[in-house]
């Protein structure tokens, strides 16, 4: 106490795929903050599982966004669901070229992010594995959004 503000390391995760803790946030998620490093004073942190340490940049898919990861994941999560882009916008009161760069962040990073979704927002990886191939087939920019429309639902009654 009385030190300097810590990050808050709950929101980041073990980026190392063979990790046990990989993909794990919240305020369990083992992760500790390391000091820092380098002239940007690079918040590094460390896994408390593997022991191994890593910068925050990269813990995290979030490069430079300007809103919590948490908003950032739940206009995500609200995506996967099968929203659109538009949708998304109005559910979460999100502007809707923010959401539609999220994603496009999203998809750059989609492993990491799938896994937050998985880890933390019980989101089956299939649901996932159909979410991405739709973003993929999205043309970046150019078109609009299908808005409002459920994405892959077909709708098997199972
Ligand atoms: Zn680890």
């Amino acid at each position: 106490m009385g030190r300097k503000k810590q990050i808050d390391t709950s929101l980041y995760f073990c980026p190392y795929p063979d990790c046990s803790n990989q993909g794990k946030v919240g305020s369990d998620n083992q992760i500790i903050g390391a000091g820092r490093y380098g002239k940007q004073k690079t918040q590094l942190l460390k896994c408390k599982v593997c022991n191994r340490t890593f910068s925050a940049r990269r813990g995290t898919p979030l490069f430079n966004l300007k809103a919590s990861e948490e908003t950032f994941y739940d206009v995500i999560a609200c995506l996967a669901e099968g929203n659109g882009i538009r949708a998304t916008a109005r559910i979460k009161k999100v502007d809707k070229d923010t959401v539609a760069d999220w994603l496009d962040k999203a998809s750059q990073h989609a492993e990491a992010v799938s896994r937050y979704l998985m880890v933390n927002l019980h989101f089956e990886e299939a649901q996932l594995d159909e979410f991405w191939s739709f973003v993929k087939k999205r043309k970046p920019a150019a078109r609009p959004w299908r808005s409002c429309r459920p994405s892959m639902a077909t709708t098997g009654s199972g």
